[in-house]
């Protein structure tokens, strides 16, 4: 089916993930994501030649959570290239994204950078290279999602900073295994700063919109990654990117994607388009029950996944 039928598409897609919207557990590890009203969903799609479709709630507001550790992977790649994988592994985990086990097993190197201890771990080798970490990140998304008023949900990240032992104890391993440059506080700050960045789902199908282009955003007109670099992230979050349900995600959807626990996902087809959903009812692993649903129904009625 033709691009241009997209917005009848998504119609359907949301049509068909009403039902879910509302299912599920919204995430209550801190106070301040509990709050969140259930039963929203919205969905933006953001072609390679800058079309937007939107369905649904698309005014709505989040924080971005876990899908933050993308841009996180981006500008540390940016800056160490290959040597970045020293720090950081590129194995899907099979564990839950706050397991402390691996990292004990695996002596201080995560996984992958996409389950905490990697998102950790990539940060504090980004905050070693950036003057002012939480304000660049900031500004990466702004430019990126074309939105210069885009803020960081303080009482968020606070609430994550402190209620943060779990992510404490990885960072303070992976430190004594000689993994970890800075002050571990510093760096989870920055952290939760990236997790707590709010967006709406068209803003994030755009700041996402240089995975689908080969590299390049097309809004802040930067060639982000190369494109062998951006087909290889795509790689990572196609066997990474869903928590350990990637497989599940990899079978009934079949592209990269990354969720985070505000129930967001994002999804790419290289080469064609970035789309962005949001709905926080969460499964049993995280992720947004009624966002998997719609993004299973677009692959299935489109014509192209990464396959
Ligand atoms: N800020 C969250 C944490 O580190 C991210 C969780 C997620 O979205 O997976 O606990």
């Amino acid at each position: 089916r033709a691009l241009h039928d997209f917005q009848a598409l998504l119609n359907q897609v949301e049509q068909h993930s009403r039902p879910f919207v509302g299912k599920g557990k919204v995430a209550d590890y801190i106070p301040a994501l509990a709050e969140v009203n259930p039963l929203q969903f919205a969905i933006a799609v953001v072609t390679t030649d800058g079309q937007i479709y939107t369905a649904g709630n698309c005014e709505s507001r989040f924080t971005i959570q876990s899908v933050s550790k993308v841009m996180t992977l981006t500008l540390a790649l940016q800056r160490y290239e290959e040597a970045l994988w020293r720090r950081v592994g590129k194995e899907p985990s099979g564990t839950a994204f706050n397991s402390l086990t691996q990292l004990e097993f695996e002596k201080g190197i995560p996984r992958n950078p996409f389950i905490n201890a990697g998102a950790i771990v990539t940060c504090d080798a980004l905050y070693s290279r950036l003057s002012a970490p939480i304000h660049s990140m900031l500004e990466a998304f702004r430019a990126q999602s074309d939105n210069p008023r885009v803020i960081i949900d303080k009482k968020v990240a606070n609430s994550e900073y402190e209620h943060r032992h779990r992510n404490a104890a990885m960072a303070h391993l992976m430190k004594s295994f000689g993994n970890f440059d800075n002050q571990v506080d510093d760096v989870l700050k920055a952290y939760f700063h990236y997790c707590a960045i709010e967006l709406n789902v068209v803003e994030l199908a755009k700041a996402y919109s240089y995975l689908s282009n080969a590299g390049y955003c097309q809004f802040s007109n930067q060639q982000l990654l190369t494109a062998r670099q951006t087909k290889q992230l795509n790689s990572l979050l196609f066997t990474s990117g869903l928590y350990d349900a990637a497989g599940d995600f990899a079978y009934r959807v079949g592209m990269p994607g990354k969720s985070g626990v505000s129930g967001t996902i994002i999804a790419v087809v290289p080469g064609k388009f970035t789309v962005a959903v949001y709905s926080p009812g969460l499964d049993k692993v995280g992720n947004s029950v009624a966002g998997i649903e719609a993004l299973a129904k677009l692959s299935e009625m489109i014509e192209f996944n990464a396959f």
